[in-house]
């Protein structure tokens, strides 16, 4: 059985002060039936490991290296984030593969580098609305799952995120006959690839828009084993009703 996972993507938001939505999260849901990520900027993954300390609620970063250390100003080895108190990473989010060229075969590494030190690797994938429009979603996610996923994944070290990029605080979603679709895809692509065993272990989340109101039609989708959310992240009020959701 593949334990459900509410993960929350910070991205650039968080100062000191929103440590208190962390507070506010362990006091409704320390200890949850479902697994908790909340991946906060790396300036304040220290403090919320601090924060969610005996909760449950693990504490995961946003981006890291390929390699282990060295010559790389402004960057962040995965080997760091786990000193720093994560237990995991994302790697690949269309924002990085946008914003910093991040092309499969890097997203591939830093999901390595990320195993390799200990974290859990959480790879988005994904289509842009021109690819989705064009009947390609199928074909991108495919090439996709084969350059950014290592060989070594297994149901404890990878997570994968589904994440469509047109319905990425756009609060548009895809149809839930077509998140169905394109988890059944890649879970039939993990079987093949890794085995049965492995390929079912591994959890599959949807990202885009997850809001409280839509958040459990989309958990009820098969090979939907939870969510990596943003904007509705940011606050317990938000997040919290999509984790009740899962549970
Ligand atoms: P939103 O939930 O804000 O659409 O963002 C999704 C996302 O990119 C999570 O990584």
């Amino acid at each position: 059985m593949r334990r459900k996972l509410a993960a929350g993507n910070w991205k650039m938001n968080g100062i000191s002060a929103s440590l208190t939505e962390l507070e506010s999260l362990a006091t409704v849901h320390a200890n949850a039936g479902v697994d908790i990520l909340i991946c906060p900027p790396a300036t304040l993954i220290h403090r919320a490991a601090e924060t969610t300390k005996d909760t449950g609620i693990r504490i995961g970063g946003q981006d890291c290296h390929a390699n282990a250390a060295g010559a790389h100003t402004g960057d962040i080895g995965a080997q760091m984030l786990k000193d720093a108190g994560a237990t995991a990473v994302i790697v690949g989010h269309s924002e990085r593969r946008e914003d910093h060229d991040e092309r499969n075969e890097d997203v591939r590494a830093k999901a390595k580098a990320a195993i390799d030190a200990g974290l859990t690797a959480l790879i988005c994938l994904g289509e842009s609305l021109a690819q989705r429009e064009a009947a390609n979603t199928l074909d991108i996610i495919a090439g996709q799952m084969s350059g950014s996923i290592p060989d070594l994944a297994t149901g404890e070290n990878m997570v994968i995120a589904y994440e469509p990029i047109w319905a990425i605080g756009t609060g548009k979603v895809p149809t839930l006959e077509q998140i169905g679709e394109v988890h059944d895809f890649i879970r039939t692509r993990l079987e093949r690839r890794f085995g049965e065993g492995v390929g079912r272990s591994i959890r599959l989340l949807y990202g885009g828009s997850v809001k409280p109101a839509n958040a459990a039609e989309i958990f009820a989708v098969p090979n939907v084993d939870g969510a990596l959310v943003g904007g509705a992240s940011l606050k317990t009020a938000d997040f919290s009703p999509i984790i009740s959701a899962l549970e």
